[in-house]
């Protein structure tokens, strides 16, 4: 990446981690909400954030069907036939997602278990952690992006083709696991773009695109095996997606660029 484009990137990051702070409706960080206790099903935050979670799916898929559309003529791979095929497979896939479980022992994490394909399984202190509509939407994105790979990696080849460019971009390394996290956060991060965008509203712009990553603004900044830490999971994400980087610098929407 040019030093001019790293140094903008750095200060996007600084956008949304400043909104964490200022936003009465931001993202808890994921080191803050792993240090919280279990939080119940019937606590009220849980509730509010399970009936945001369950009424905010079916926008939730429908955005993840056209920004994974998107993402595919992007990567300049909507002329393969054997794509497409499996494209459609995985959007059926999202399609068949029916609800949203809350469950105490998942915590600060939200996942898909692929014997169960119509749920997502949803820690209840993530669902009272993640206050906002965008935030919420990026996390169902997220998920549901797995829900499209399925238990094949059907979307291998996009996967590849995203986590390669990640890592050309920042010199992180993005291989197996860690490039389908970055694609499903890069889904995450293009269906609440959307949203925002689809619902104008009085607040500021930057402050809502924020939220749809502002959870990985931690302090304790360790990542694993499977994914990157989670300041260089923003770091990764804003280098795929420069609009975004100068539209949380800004506060303002560009256009979709014609093709
Ligand atoms: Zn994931």
């Amino acid at each position: 990446m040019p030093p001019e484009a790293r140094a903008l990137l750095e200060e996007a990051i600084g956008v949304v981690c400043t909104q964490a702070k200022l936003d009465p409706k931001s993202s808890i960080a994921i080191d803050e909400m792993q240090a919280r206790p279990n939080l119940p099903v019937a606590h009220p935050e849980a509730q509010a954030g399970a009936e945001r979670a369950q009424k905010l799916l079916p926008i939730a898929k429908e955005l993840v069907v056209s920004s994974l559309r998107r993402l595919v003529v992007d990567y300049n791979l909507d002329k393969s036939p054997r794509l497409q095929k499996r494209l459609q497979q995985a959007i059926a896939r999202v399609n068949g997602v029916k609800r949203v479980r809350p469950d105490v022992e998942s915590r600060d994490n939200a996942s898909v278990y692929l014997s169960r394909p119509h749920v997502i399984t949803f820690g209840t202190i993530f669902l009272a952690g993640l206050r906002s509509d965008e935030g919420m939407i990026s996390v169902l994105a997220h998920e549901l992006m797995h829900i499209a790979d399925g238990d094949n990696d059907s979307l291998r080849v996009l996967v590849a083709a995203v986590g390669n460019k990640a890592s050309e971009l920042t010199g992180l390394d993005l291989q197996g696991q860690r490039g389908e996290e970055i694609t499903c956060d890069l889904i995450g991060a293009m269906a609440a773009r959307a949203y925002v965008a689809s619902t104008p509203g009085y607040e500021s712009i930057a402050r809502r695109l924020a939220r749809s990553v502002q959870h990985n603004c931690v302090e304790i900044d360790e990542g694993d095996e499977d994914h990157l830490s989670p300041r260089n999971t923003i770091r990764a994400l804003l280098a795929l997606h420069p609009v975004m980087v100068r539209e949380l610098l800004n506060d303002r929407e560009e256009r979709a660029q014609p093709r």
